[in-house]
């Protein structure tokens, strides 16, 4: 997977993921990062990308040609159409599914907006999705694209160290995960469940699933119309809202 991001603000993306897992994924090659100043496609001696709104209010719009332009150079150095994304608060609401479809993809093109955004006839120009990471207002789409690279990276193969701990977490199946619990096995007094100690698969397996469905209906039970269970999982699940 191929990241390009275009930003006013491209340490904030490489400082921001040159660490821990992602930055093992970069220097092993399964993924990488560039971060295009969008800056550097001024045509402005003074190097400006932003002016004011036409007819007046608040704050600055970032002008549409260094974006254009920006855009165009990296889609020349991919050589073929790639999706851009732009992020704000006014797209679609990133999630899990989200992420495993655009996973799919060689390469991806992240576009982040600043000040009150963007000028609207480049983003009709350039922009393919338009998509949010939730409903507030951020002051940029840095962090929100840094948010989407990391989610969809774990997701590439060899990233994770074991690629089964993607499929089994919170929003597989739309039910969030179970409770973990690691060594000691006694820490102020709580016990860790005695059926994790059993080493017997199936019942951990068996009581693993009732713990997220009994999770996902306290936490999100709104996830629950969509969950993947089976007819005993149904009924446990009824059990449960019965009291
Ligand atoms: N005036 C814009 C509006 O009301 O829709 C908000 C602009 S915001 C202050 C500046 C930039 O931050 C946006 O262009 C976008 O790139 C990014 N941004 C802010 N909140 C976001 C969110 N929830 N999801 C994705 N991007 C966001």
């Amino acid at each position: 997977m191929r990241y390009y991001v275009l930003t006013l603000f491209p340490e904030m993306v490489e400082q921001g993921l040159k660490t821990s897992i992602l930055g093992r994924a970069q220097s092993q090659g399964l993924i990488s990062l560039k971060a295009v100043n969008i800056r550097d496609f001024s045509e402005n001696k003074h190097g400006h990308v932003d002016d004011y709104p036409y007819g007046g209010g608040a704050g600055m719009v970032m002008q549409p040609g260094p974006v254009y332009r920006a855009c165009e150079a990296v889609e020349a150095e991919i050589g073929h159409g790639a999706r851009v994304i732009y992020m704000t608060p006014q797209g679609r609401v990133f999630d899990q599914n989200m992420a495993k479809e655009l996973a799919k993809e060689e390469e991806l093109i992240f576009l982040c907006g600043h000040y009150e955004g963007i000028d609207e006839r480049v983003l009709e120009q350039k922009v393919t999705d338009c998509v949010s990471i939730g409903d507030y207002v951020l002051t940029g789409g840095e962090l929100p694209a840094m948010v989407m690279i990391d989610c969809i990276s774990r997701l590439v193969p060899g990233v994770l160290n074991n690629d089964q701990s993607a499929e089994i977490e919170s929003f597989h199946d739309n039910l969030l995960e179970y409770p973990q619990y690691t060594r000691p096995e006694e820490f102020m007094g709580m016990r860790v469940p005695e059926v994790l100690l059993s080493g017997h698969h199936a019942n951990i397996e068996r009581w693993r699933r009732e713990e997220s469905i009994r999770r996902t209906l306290e936490r999100r039970p709104d996830l629950l119309p969509d969950a993947h269970l089976t007819d005993r999982e149904r009924e446990y699940l009824d059990g449960l809202q019965k009291g």
